[in-house]
Order: structure tokens, then sequence, then C-alpha cells
């Protein structure tokens, strides 16, 4: 039987059970802004092959991605699947990055609202990405929701409002202290759980970290 918890124990739990996560898996901002554009509608799996391309043709770099054919971009990042929207979405936010000086530093000055709004100016780049953008590559304190997360608290019956984006992020940010590190290791707990244990079909309730305090185990 469910009962009343806090975000934070349920971040105890699953750090407990799962150890930390050390995310994001990327060797630069560059590359982790990448990795939020790929990353849509596929696996991590698929992201790496095409990281791996993108390495390979010294393409890590957006003055580097803007002065290459689209249609090579676009054979380079084919394993992340959806190509051609991708390799566009990937060019935008180049342009983006170049216009504003081509290096990440260059917006440590910019408020976390007003760089949120810039991202998602640019063409393909929706709330989570533009999210998983600012948390991981820019260290801000801005929680990232996905699938996983809305899985998760509806099946914990802690599903705010209509389940919005805004409704969903507005209560882990109002519930937890704004710091970057925590929203970093908790999204990855997240998603974790969700890939691992609580699963769209099937989950496996039995033995699950969170299964004292969720309505459905
Ligand atoms: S008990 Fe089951 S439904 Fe609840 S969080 Fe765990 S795996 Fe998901």
């Amino acid at each position: 039987m469910s009962r009343l918890f806090s975000l934070a124990d349920i971040f105890g739990r699953l750090l407990e059970a799962y150890g930390p996560q050390h995310w994001w898996p990327a060797d630069s901002s560059f590359e982790m802004m990448v990795g939020a554009v790929l990353t849509q509608n596929t696996a991590w799996s698929n992201v790496e092959k095409a990281m791996e391309r993108l390495r390979a043709n010294r393409l890590l770099d957006a003055a580097a991605i803007l002065s290459f054919p689209e249609e090579k971009l676009c054979e380079v990042i084919r394993p992340s699947g959806y190509f051609r929207v991708k390799s566009a979405r990937l060019r935008g936010l180049c342009r983006f990055l170049v216009d504003g000086g081509g290096n990440p530093s260059r917006f440590e000055k910019v408020p976390t609202p007003e760089l949120r709004e810039q991202l998602l100016s640019v063409k393909g780049i929706g709330p989570e990405t533009a999210d998983s953008i600012l948390l991981y590559a820019f260290s801000r304190p801005v929680f990232v929701v996905d699938s996983y997360t809305v899985r998760l608290l509806d099946r914990l019956g802690r599903l705010p409002g209509k389940g919005t984006y805004s409704e969903v992020q507005d209560l882990f940010m109002r519930g937890l202290d704004p710091d970057s590190a925590l929203f970093n290791e908790y999204h990855a707990l997240v998603v974790i759980h969700g890939k691992e244990r609580c699963r769209k079909k099937n989950p496996l309730c039995e033995g699950c970290p969170l299964h004292e305090i969720c309505g459905k185990g």
C-alpha cells in the first residue's frame, strides 16, 4: 500500500539500489549537446555508434559540422535513426552555438530562463532536449523530464495535474534543492530504474526498492 513519501525518499532508495550513475556519458559539453539531439527516439547504443562516426570524421565541433556537406552528415549519423531530421536539428544547434561565439563557455553568464528560451527557439529542440543540454552541458539546476519520469510518478500515484512536462518538472523543482548534481543523478537513476525494473510492460515489482511506497507494486 502506498503512503506519503518525499522526492528525497525516492532518490535515496534509487541511489542505494543502483549506485551513482556518473552521467552524462560524454567527453565535452559539445558532445553532451550532440548526444541530447541524437538520443531523441532511439536507444543510447545507437547514439554511441553515431558519435563514434562523428569522432572518426572529426565532427565533434560545431564549426566542423556546419562546414560538412549535409548529405554526408546524414550518412555519418545514420545509426541514430531519423538521420535527416536529426541532421537538420544538429546543424540548427551548431548554428546557435557558432552565432553565440562557438564556445559553450560564452553562454555562462546568460541566465537560465533566457538560455532555455534561446535553446527552445532552435528548430527541433523541445523541452526535454533543451533541459538535458541545460543540465548536462551547462550544469544548470533544471530537472529533465522524460517518459521514464512520467511513468514512475504515475505508478507511484504522484503524477501532478495532467502530467504535462511543465507540471512534472515543477513538482521536482519545487520539491528538491536547486542542485544540478542532484538533478543529474536523480534523472539518471529514474532512467536506469525505468529500463531495468519499472518497465513499460511487465514491471519487476518484486524486490523493487520503491515497492514499499508504490501504489502499483
Ligand atoms: S513497485 Fe513496480 S510499478 Fe512500483 S516503482 Fe517498482 S517496478 Fe515500478
